[in-house]
Order: C-alpha cells, then sequence, then structure tokens
C-alpha cells in the first residue's frame, strides 16, 4: 500500500476542489487532492464565472487565462427569450449591452463577470494546481473511506490501475460534489428539496448566421415542441441546450434521435448540421447541509450546497466556501492561530449559502409564476400558442414578466454586497446597509467586502489587489500616520503579516474618495482579512490596543490572551 502524507487533502477535482488546492498551494499548504475520473469535465455545466470569483482568480494569478477560454465580453451582453433562434423575439433583458450598466460594472471590480464553461474552466484550474510546489494533483483515484480522530483525517484510496493506498493529512476539504459521500460519513445532514429533473444537451452547431447580431449569453426558448435554455459557450458553435422532463418519463427516453429533434426545435431550422456531443440529465435541487464541518472535515461547494443553477451562483459560491477557510487553515496550521479560528468556516458561509440556495430557487420559481420557466412546469396551452402572428398576444403576456426576472440574470449585491456576522469581526456599531440582490451599494462596514478602487495612474489596478490572502491589510487614512505604529506592533505581538498602506503616501487613490466610501475620516483606519472582508474599522483616530484587540479576535484569539508559541507551518512542503 502506497502511504502519503500531506497538511491538507482535498476529495473532488471540479471547480472547487480545484479552485482549494490553488489556493493551498498559494499559501505554501502541502495539499494532495484525489479525483475519482480521469480527466477534468467533458459536459460544460456551469459557465458564470461571477465577478467576485473572478477577483479570487486574479489573486491567484489564473485570470488571464480564464478570460482567454471565456466567452468573448461582446458577446455576453444580455438574455434573449424567443420562440425559436428563427422564430419571434418575447423580450431581451440587456446587461453588458446598455452603457450606463456597463459603466456601474467597471466602477465594482477590477474585472469582469466571465462566462467560462467548466470544461474549459477546470483544465485551467488544474493546470495552475500542479505548477504549485507541495501540490499533488491525482485524477484518476478514487477515495474509499475516511476516518478521522484527534490529531488528524485518514483516506483510503484506490487508482485506476487497481493500486490502493492511504493518505494521513492534518485536515480534509470535501469537495465531492452533490452525492458527497464524505458528508454521509461524517454524518452530516442535508436539508431541503428537489425541484425537478433536467436533461442537458451539449452540441456543436454553427448557428453564426442566426445570433451574429443578438450577442446573448442565454436564450430562452419557448414553442409547441420544446422549452428550455439554451447556452453560448462560444458564441458561435459550442452550445448546451437544458429543459425539464416529467417524472413519468425516463431519462432513457431521451435518445440521441429524439434530442436531435428537440434541438431542430430550438433552431427553428432543419439543415443547419448538428453533432450532439453529449447528453446529461441532471437534477435541479435546493439543498443545504445541515453545518458545514464535522472535526477535522469542512464540506464545500454541492457537496454543502446543491442550488439550482437559476442565478449560476453554484460553484461561485464554493469557490468562495474554500476562500474564506483556508487561510484560516494557514493560520491554524502555523500555530498563529487557534484551532477555534475552523469554527467560523461554518458560522460565516453557511447563511450565506444558505441565501443563495433560496435566492436561486426563487429565481426559479418567479419564472414558474410568470409561465416562463422553461426548465420547471409550463403551460403547455400557452407554449402551443406562441408562434406567429396569431401567437402575438401570448407573447406579449410572457413578455410583461420579463422585467421582474432581472434578479436571476443581473445580482452585483448578491455578488459583492453579502457579510459575515462572526466573532472574529468587529462590529462598529454601524447598521448593516440596505440590501438588494441587483444592486450594489458598497460598503466598508466591518464583515463586507471592501470595496474596489482604481489606483490612479495605474491603469486596470485596484486598491484590492493589495489585500495579500497571506495575511491581513492596514489601510490607513492620510492623517492616520499613529495607526501604522499600531497595526507593526499589533503584528509583532501577534506574530500575524499585516502590511501597512497609508492612503495618499503608499497609495494613489483620491483620498477624499475613500474615506467616503471606506466610511471614515483621515484619521480614520480599516483593516481587511486575507478574503478580503473588513475585519474592524475605526472611524478616526484611536489607540493601539484597540486595534491589537481586533487583529486577535480576527484571527481566533482572546485580546487578553498571549501570543502563541510559534512552530513551522506544518503542512508546508
Ligand atoms: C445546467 C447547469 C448550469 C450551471 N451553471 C452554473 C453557472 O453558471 N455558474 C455556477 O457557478 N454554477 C453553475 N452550475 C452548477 C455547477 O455545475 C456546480 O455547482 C459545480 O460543478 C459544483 O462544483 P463542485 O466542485 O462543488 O462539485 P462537482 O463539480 O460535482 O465535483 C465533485 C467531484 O468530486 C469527485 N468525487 C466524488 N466522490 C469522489 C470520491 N469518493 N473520490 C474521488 N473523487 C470523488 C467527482 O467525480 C467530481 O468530479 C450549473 C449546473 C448546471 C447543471
Amino acid at each position: 500500500m502506497i502511504e502519503v502524507r500531506t497538511g491538507v487533502a482535498v476529495i473532488g477535482g471540479g471547480p472547487v476542489g480545484l479552485s482549494a488546492a490553488n489556493l493551498l498551494g498559494h499559501l505554501g499548504i502541502s495539499c494532495a487532492l484525489y479525483e475519482k475520473n480521469a480527466t477534468t469535465s467533458f459536459h460544460p455545466r456551469g459557465h458564470v464565472v461571477n465577478t467576485r470569483t473572478m477577483e479570487i482568480l486574479r489573486m491567484l494569478g489564473v485570470a488571464d487565462a480564464v478570460d482567454a477560454v471565456s466567452l468573448p465580453l461582446e458577446r455576453h451582453a444580455g438574455i434573449a427569450f424567443v420562440t425559436s433562434l428563427t422564430g419571434d423575439e418575447i423580450g431581451v433583458i440587456e446587461t453588458r449591452s446598455n452603457p450606463e450598466w456597463a459603466r456601474i460594472e467597471r466602477s465594482q471590480s477590477p474585472v469582469f463577470k466571465r462566462s467560462c464553461p467548466q470544461d474549459r474552466l477546470e483544465p485551467v484550474l488544474r493546470e495552475h494546481a500542479e505548477t504549485c510546489d507541495g501540490v499533488s494533483v491525482r485524477f484518476g483515484h478514487t477515495v474509499t473511506a475516511v476516518h478521522q480522530d484527534g490529531t488528524g483525517v485518514t483516506l483510503d484510496w484506490t487508482d485506476s490501475s487497481g493500486r490502493t493506498g492511504r493518505t494521513r493529512a492534518k485536515y480534509l476539504i470535501a469537495a465531492d460534489g452533490p452525492r458527497s459521500s464524505t458528508r454521509d460519513a461524517v454524518g452530516i445532514e442535508m436539508e431541503g428539496r428537489s425541484i425537478g429533473q433536467q436533461i442537458g444537451i451539449y452540441f456543436h452547431a454553427d448557428l453564426w448566421a442566426l445570433v451574429e447580431d443578438r450577442p446573448y449569453l442565454l436564450w430562452w426558448i419557448y414553442n409547441a415542441r420544446t422549452s428550455g435554455v439554451l447556452i453560448s459557450l462560444d458564441g458561435r458553435s459550442r452550445w448546451t441546450y437544458n429543459f425539464g422532463y416529467r417524472e413519468d418519463e425516463s431519462r432513457d427516453d431521451f435518445t440521441a434521435e429524439r434530442c436531435l429533434k428537440i434541438l431542430r426545435a430550438v433552431i427553428g431550422d432543419e439543415d443547419i448540421p448538428i453533432e450532439i456531443q453529449n447528453i446529461m440529465p441532471w437534477r435541479m435541487q435546493s439543498r443545504i447541509a445541515d453545518r458545514f464541518s464535522q472535526g477535522r472535515v469542512f464540506i464545500a461547494g454541492d457537496a454543502a450546497h446543491p442550488l439550482p443553477p437559476t442565478g449560476g451562483q453554484g460553484f461561485n459560491t464554493g469557490v468562495a466556501d474554500v476562500h474564506n477557510l483556508i487561510w484560516k487553515l494557514g493560520l491554524v496550521l502555523n500555530k498563529t492561530a487557534p484551532e477555534a479560528l475552523l469554527d467560523s468556516y461554518n458560522i460565516e458561509r453557511r447563511p450565506v449559502a444558505k441565501f443563495n440556495v433560496e435566492q436561486s430557487a426563487r429565481n426559479a420559481l418567479a419564472m414558474v409564476e410568470r409561465g416562463l420557466s422553461g426548465i420547471l412546469a409550463n403551460d403547455s396551452l400557452l407554449l402551443a400558442n406562441l408562434e406567429g402572428p396569431e401567437g402575438a398576444e401570448n407573447r406579449g403576456k410572457l413578455a410583461e414578466g420579463i422585467p421582474e426576472q432581472r434578479a436571476h440574470f443581473d445580482y452585483p449585491g448578491q455578488t459583492f454586497g453579502f457579510h459575515y456576522e462572526s466573532s472574529l469581526i468587529t462590529p462598529d456599531g454601524t447598521p448593516v446597509p440596505a440590501f438588494s440582490v441587483t444592486a450594489y451599494e458598497p460598503s466598508a462596514r466591518p464583515g463586507h467586502r471592501a470595496p474596489h478602487m482604481e489606483i490612479e495612474g495605474q491603469v486596470g489596478r485596484s486598491l484590492i489587489d493589495l489585500f495579500d490572502y497571506r495575511g491581513f491589510t492596514l489601510l490607513t487614512g492620510p492623517d492616520g500616520n499613529a495607526w501604522t505604529a499600531a497595526g507593526q506592533l499589533a503584528a509583532q505581538d501577534l506574530g500575524l503579516p499585516i502590511s501597512c498602506y497609508a492612503i495618499g503616501t503608499d497609495v494613489a487613490v483620491n483620498a477624499d474618495e475613500w474615506c467616503r466610501l471606506y466610511g471614515v475620516s483621515k484619521d480614520g483606519a480599516v483593516l481587511v482579512r486575507p478574503d478580503g472582508h473588513v475585519a474592524w474599522r475605526s472611524a478616526g483616530a484611536g489607540t493601539p490596543d484597540e486595534l491589537r484587540a481586533a487583529a486577535a479576535c480576527a484571527i481566533g484569539r482572546s485580546a487578553a490572551e498571549k501570543p502563541a508559541e510559534k512552530g513551522q507551518l506544518e503542512g508546508a512542503g
């Protein structure tokens, strides 16, 4: 039997497990990832990489590679509702095609939300993880058993040639998907429900002549023969089409021949050559784990919260999970923080994931209510009478419900506006700002993502680029010099990396604008966690003790506690 020792083991080589491996590699934590499939996904299931995930990928140095294999930005300009690609238009939700929308998007982040099909995204993540020192990525390895004790986790695995092995790790991240056997093995229960069963067809067809002047990401299709959603993967010839089927039907009823007929009804043209690449049944679920960790095992991604794809939150929520968890694992492994810090993973992430599960289900049901579902229940009488001049009235009825669906497709508030509440965050007494899924109001209130500001004279460079995943960042106002000394003292005392930047001196951003956006005066300061969320802010001048206490809390230590005995990074190497 092969024996392996590592800092953190990861089960699952989907987008979440691969992101975890990259984040662990970034921190120099040794990691072994096990994926039972021989290769990354062939079927492009998910595709929307939201702006927050793109910021995380930028920090890891892979955003450019993801951009290069994404749907071109100019083809990602809105959502269409039609009877078929050659049929009648019912309505459109504009996004990037609207100049004001595009201006607001640019003001919120240095990166853009992208559509990068999962079969293109995963290889980028895998390749990058494989370049990280100390990271071992093992495809074709099935984990067969997981046991934990007081000092670590043991995994038994079998590789594709039948060899068996055992891996001993300090901690385990289970990103093993919606049917997670690890979750079951450690006794974590799920709550929620299944919403319906669907078929996804991945196909190639050159549809350029039909879409050239309509650069839409999604095409919702409604006609007598089919209703569902067509996803543009490259804007031209790679597509998926997803639709629901009745409980009394079987996935086996959807033969290649039947699927081809369905695709003809989607396109509305009998002659365009179509090559079906794959037919994949899937189930729309709205479920969440009762807790995200058990002892040394942490569940993330679909293992913790399989959610409806209506809103494109699936792997995005999972990437945010591991981004929240891994800096904490790093501080615990190098003994800067107590193990209790890891309890905050469940406390901080579960409410955010729960909101995303519920919002995704709301999006699906809002479509049903207005007869627009496509992938769930549909009014078959209405669908039978939608096309041609005689269908105009019915199309008008459907069109009335389209503006109400914006939260499904356009959600900057949901992407950036969520916040964490836990003992790691020192409240400053200010109220939670108004929250809207469709509009983002930047806020540096403790718990929120520290807002983006462009650095002057450096096109494309952002204030958020300063936030180092390896440590904390202290931003001080232009008259807040005293905070810098306090930050250095706290860093020394706690053995915690804290990088200090004086606004206006070290960082060329407009100081008045920074004070307004970050909610402090010129002698104020803001402490930002490795994951870019604000841990503490002082509206004005204060004492070094306040900052030291907040930094101690932010890593799960009490303000009065003496510094821990520092050791080597246990998982390193
Ligand atoms: C039609 C559709 C559209 C979607 N659109 C989006 C979107 O736009 N944006 C978005 O964010 N999400 C989207 N999603 C959801 C997205 O596909 C999932 O959320 C995502 O795949 C979850 O990633 P994961 O890494 O958590 O799990 P998975 O991708 O399920 O990966 C889990 C991996 O674990 C492996 N595994 C399981 N057990 C073991 C074991 N014992 N040993 C070794 N390996 C194991 C599996 O083989 C699998 O590869 C969509 C989904 C669908 C169906």
